[in-house]
């Protein structure tokens, strides 16, 4: 249980270090399925503030369990809606970062163009239609998207980014990428539009290929 806290207080402070967030923007937190519980980032706590000790527990509908003083991030519904609904998720991350805001304005999905993208999403990354946070809006366009998709990180129109991964460390790691991805593909389409070149993404065959090796057990460190 410690250690899942710890793993979300890290995560957090890696948007921060990252450039992924303005103030006390953005969130990530950890499930604890077992004991059905949720630890997330508190409301309003600067990055630079944040204790460990701070990070909020709540329950799966989102009430504060009793295990920390503060109270939780105001994206907590959204949260422990995507935990309900999907399963086999042990992470969820919220951002607003720069690039993903300019692909979220436009509509555009950001299109596979290198293979670092292709070995993280292995498809491009969505855009939902823009919808209000009360209710469960926010929750039910990601699930859609994500259901419709298979994309791990999915674009709110004129919002910002969610991710869902094994793990809080993972879902901010596909923050971080998606924010790297979202500016490659910025620059590349513009610098395409000046020069008359055609930014082409990769084929599928391709993208696949990558994406293949890189979710294979070959991939990285036991
Ligand atoms: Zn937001």
């Amino acid at each position: 249980m410690d250690k899942l806290k710890r793993e979300v207080w890290q995560a957090n402070l890696s948007l921060h270090k990252n450039n992924l967030v303005c103030g006390t923007q953005g969130n990530v937190s950890g499930i604890d399925r077992k004991a059905g519980m949720v630890w997330i980032k508190p409301s309003g706590v600067a990055y630079e503030q944040l204790e460990e000790n701070m990070i909020t527990a709540v329950d799966l509908e989102g009430r504060a369990a009793g295990k920390g003083k503060l109270k939780p991030s105001v994206d907590t519904p959204h949260h422990v809606f995507l935990y309900r609904n999907i399963k086999e998720i042990g992470g969820v991350c919220h951002t607003h970062s720069k690039f993903i805001a300019v692909f979220s304005v436009a509509g555009i999905p950001v299109p596979v163009l290198t293979t670092a993208h292709a070995d993280i999403f292995g498809r491009e990354i969505p855009v939902t239609p823009y919808v209000d946070n009360t209710a469960d809006k926010i929750g039910k366009a990601f699930l859609k998207t994500y259901e419709k998709t298979g994309c791990s990180a999915v674009i709110l129109g004129m919002h910002g980014l969610f991710t869902v991964a094994e793990s809080p460390e993972k879902s901010a790691f596909y923050a971080l990428m998606a924010e790297y991805c979202a500016e490659v593909s910025y620059y590349a389409i513009t610098m395409g539009k000046f020069t008359g070149r055609k930014v082409r993404p990769l084929g599928e065959k391709e993208i696949d290929k990558w994406f293949g090796r890189y979710h294979s057990v070959r991939y990285g460190q036991k």
